[in-house]
């Protein structure tokens, strides 16, 4: 068995200096561990019907929708904004220094759906946080927040309180 860990480098001082981000592309880029994290990615997921799987920009978007056509839902993408072109429901967050905004189409969650969201990393919890509001907003029900890693010592996790939160890999 391969470790997928091995296919996430670190990058120091990315995007600014002081910060060492994970990069996934050599995962992605990878055909045997990009299959085999989709596969682990989808064991993480409780056996419940889910209705629309949510993928938050931009990578967010690579296993969001391998893990959508997998559970037979469909694929709900949030992005930044003026990003989608039809109209939108709007949810602003705060970052260490001022504020971001993460958008979604105003129909693409019917009320009582059952929703996965899924993003590539956690790290503070604030782009998480701010989603779930958005598919609360939408009268989704989140069935799990699903990661690819997760950067423990920034315990994101506690901002996304009361929500089953899995991930493949802690940092
Ligand atoms: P948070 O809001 O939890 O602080 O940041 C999570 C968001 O920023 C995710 O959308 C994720 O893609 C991105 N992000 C933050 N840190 C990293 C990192 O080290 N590696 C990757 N790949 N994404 C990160």
């Amino acid at each position: 068995m391969i470790d997928l860990k091995e296919y996430i480098r670190d990058i120091e001082d990315f995007p600014k200096e002081g910060i060492t981000f994970k990069d996934i592309t050599p995962l992605l880029g990878n055909a045997s561990a990009f299959a085999k994290a989709a596969t682990a990615l989808l064991e993480l997921v409780p056996d419940v019907q889910i209705d629309k799987v949510v993928g938050i920009e931009a990578r967010g978007f690579f296993f969001g929708t391998l893990l959508a056509e997998k559970l037979g839902a469909g694929f709900v993408p949030v992005r930044k904004p003026k990003k989608l072109p039809h109209t939108t429901i709007a949810q602003t967050y705060e970052l260490e220094y001022g504020t971001d905004t993460l958008e979604m189409h105003v129909d693409a969650i019917s009320k009582g759906d059952k929703v996965l969201l899924h993003d590539d990393v956690l790290a503070t919890g604030g782009t998480a946080a701010a989603v779930i509001q958005l598919i609360e907003k939408a009268g989704g029900a989140i069935v799990q927040c699903n990661f690819l890693g997760e950067i423990a010592f920034l315990e994101g996790r506690k901002k996304l309180e009361g929500q089953e939160v899995k991930a493949l890999f802690q940092f």
